[in-house]
Protein backbone atom coordinates (compact mmCIF):
# COMPACT_ATOMS: atom_id res chain seq x y z
CA UNK A 1 0.00 0.00 0.00
CA UNK A 2 0.82 3.61 -0.58
CA UNK A 3 0.62 4.80 3.15
CA UNK A 4 3.59 2.39 3.88
CA UNK A 5 5.83 5.33 2.25
CA UNK A 6 3.88 8.62 4.22
CA UNK A 7 4.29 6.82 7.42
CA UNK A 8 7.97 6.15 7.36
CA UNK A 9 8.83 9.39 6.13
CA UNK A 10 6.42 11.80 7.72
CA UNK A 11 7.59 12.64 10.78
CA UNK A 12 5.98 11.88 13.91
CA UNK A 13 3.30 14.09 15.20
CA UNK A 14 1.14 15.00 18.10
CA UNK A 15 -1.51 13.91 16.33
CA UNK A 16 -0.33 10.74 15.37
CA UNK A 17 -1.20 7.12 16.70
CA UNK A 18 1.69 5.58 17.86
CA UNK A 19 1.25 1.89 18.12
CA UNK A 20 3.04 -1.46 17.86
CA UNK A 21 2.03 -4.43 14.93
CA UNK A 22 0.30 -7.24 17.29
CA UNK A 23 2.06 -9.50 14.83
CA UNK A 24 5.66 -8.45 14.10
CA UNK A 25 5.95 -5.58 16.53
CA UNK A 26 7.21 -3.06 14.41
CA UNK A 27 6.30 -0.06 15.91
CA UNK A 28 3.60 2.36 13.03
CA UNK A 29 2.74 5.82 13.10
CA UNK A 30 -0.45 7.02 11.56
CA UNK A 31 -2.38 9.58 10.87
CA UNK A 32 -4.85 10.10 13.83
CA UNK A 33 -7.93 9.85 11.01
CA UNK A 34 -7.04 6.65 10.83
CA UNK A 35 -7.98 5.35 14.14
CA UNK A 36 -10.43 2.08 14.49
CA UNK A 37 -9.36 1.65 10.84
CA UNK A 38 -7.78 -1.80 8.80
CA UNK A 39 -4.62 -1.12 7.67
CA UNK A 40 -1.68 -3.51 6.77
CA UNK A 41 1.23 -2.99 9.10
CA UNK A 42 4.23 -1.96 6.90
CA UNK A 43 6.55 -3.83 7.79
CA UNK A 44 4.91 -7.30 7.90
CA UNK A 45 1.65 -6.57 5.98
CA UNK A 46 -0.50 -8.22 8.32
CA UNK A 47 -3.67 -6.46 8.43
CA UNK A 48 -3.92 -4.63 11.79
CA UNK A 49 -7.06 -2.51 13.62
CA UNK A 50 -5.28 0.94 13.93
CA UNK A 51 -6.50 1.48 17.92
CA UNK A 52 -8.26 4.35 18.98
CA UNK A 53 -6.72 6.97 21.13
CA UNK A 54 -8.28 7.53 24.88
CA UNK A 55 -10.72 9.83 24.82
CA UNK A 56 -11.33 10.31 21.02
CA UNK A 57 -14.24 8.97 19.41
CA UNK A 58 -14.78 7.50 16.33
CA UNK A 59 -18.11 9.11 15.55
CA UNK A 60 -16.42 12.63 16.39
CA UNK A 61 -15.30 12.52 12.64
CA UNK A 62 -17.43 13.76 10.23
CA UNK A 63 -16.77 10.83 7.87
CA UNK A 64 -15.40 7.58 7.54
CA UNK A 65 -12.33 8.27 8.48
CA UNK A 66 -10.19 6.01 6.52
CA UNK A 67 -12.18 7.31 3.22
CA UNK A 68 -11.32 10.62 4.21
CA UNK A 69 -7.95 9.53 4.59
CA UNK A 70 -7.37 8.18 1.32
CA UNK A 71 -9.01 10.33 -0.28
CA UNK A 72 -6.58 13.36 1.41
CA UNK A 73 -3.47 11.44 -0.06
CA UNK A 74 -4.82 10.70 -3.11
CA UNK A 75 -6.05 14.49 -3.79
CA UNK A 76 -2.38 15.32 -2.77
CA UNK A 77 -0.81 13.06 -4.74
CA UNK A 78 -3.24 14.01 -8.09
CA UNK A 79 -2.07 17.71 -7.16
CA UNK A 80 1.39 17.09 -7.55
CA UNK A 81 0.91 14.89 -10.70
CA UNK A 82 -1.42 17.50 -12.18
CA UNK A 83 1.49 20.65 -11.13
CA UNK A 84 3.79 18.52 -13.22
CA UNK A 85 1.50 17.98 -15.71
CA UNK A 86 0.39 21.58 -16.26
CA UNK A 87 4.08 22.56 -16.57
CA UNK A 88 4.65 20.06 -19.21
CA UNK A 89 1.36 20.93 -21.07
CA UNK A 90 1.74 24.71 -20.41
CA UNK A 91 5.40 23.86 -22.22
CA UNK A 92 3.81 21.69 -24.90
CA UNK A 93 1.48 24.28 -25.82
CA UNK A 94 4.05 26.69 -26.20
CA UNK A 95 5.56 24.04 -28.74
CA UNK A 96 2.12 23.42 -30.20
CA UNK A 97 1.71 27.41 -30.79
CA UNK A 98 4.83 27.33 -32.57
CA UNK A 99 4.05 24.67 -34.73
CA UNK A 100 0.73 25.42 -35.69
CA UNK A 101 2.02 29.04 -36.40
CA UNK A 102 4.50 27.61 -38.53
CA UNK A 103 2.10 25.46 -40.29
CA UNK A 104 -0.06 28.20 -41.32
CA UNK A 105 3.00 30.09 -42.35
CA UNK A 106 3.91 26.95 -44.55
CA UNK A 107 -0.10 26.26 -45.64
CA UNK A 108 -0.55 30.03 -46.60
CA UNK A 109 2.87 29.96 -48.75
CA UNK A 110 1.72 26.69 -50.41
CA UNK A 111 -1.77 28.49 -51.46
CA UNK A 112 -0.19 31.66 -52.43
CA UNK A 113 2.21 29.29 -55.03
CA UNK A 114 -0.75 26.86 -56.12
CA UNK A 115 -2.82 30.76 -56.90
CA UNK A 116 0.02 31.19 -58.80
CA UNK A 117 0.75 28.15 -60.29
CA UNK A 118 -3.24 28.23 -61.49
CA UNK A 119 -3.05 31.34 -63.31
CA UNK A 120 0.61 29.75 -64.62
CA UNK A 121 -1.60 27.15 -65.92
CA UNK A 122 -4.29 29.28 -67.28
CA UNK A 123 -1.49 31.47 -68.88
CA UNK A 124 0.15 28.13 -70.32
CA UNK A 125 -3.10 26.60 -71.54
CA UNK A 126 -4.11 30.13 -73.27
CA UNK A 127 -0.84 30.10 -74.85
CA UNK A 128 -1.10 26.57 -76.51
CA UNK A 129 -4.46 27.52 -77.81
CA UNK A 130 -2.91 30.20 -79.52
CA UNK A 131 0.22 28.52 -80.99
CA UNK A 132 -2.44 25.59 -82.12
CA UNK A 133 -4.43 28.37 -83.79
CA UNK A 134 -0.96 29.58 -85.55
CA UNK A 135 -0.50 26.43 -86.42
CA UNK A 136 -3.96 25.80 -87.89
CA UNK A 137 -3.30 29.24 -89.56
CA UNK A 138 0.20 28.02 -90.98
CA UNK A 139 -1.81 24.91 -92.00
CA UNK A 140 -4.60 26.46 -93.81
CA UNK A 141 -1.57 28.26 -95.45
CA UNK A 142 0.45 25.78 -96.97
ZN1 LIG B 1 3.67 -6.17 11.37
Amino acid sequence: MDEKDDIQDVEIMPTDIVFDCPNCNHNLVVDYRAAGLQVPCSQCGTIIQVPIPDGMHIEDLDCDPGELLQQLLQTRRMLVKAEAAAQQLGEKIVEMTQQVAEYRKALLAVKARSETMQEAFDLAAAARQDIAKLIDATEVLK
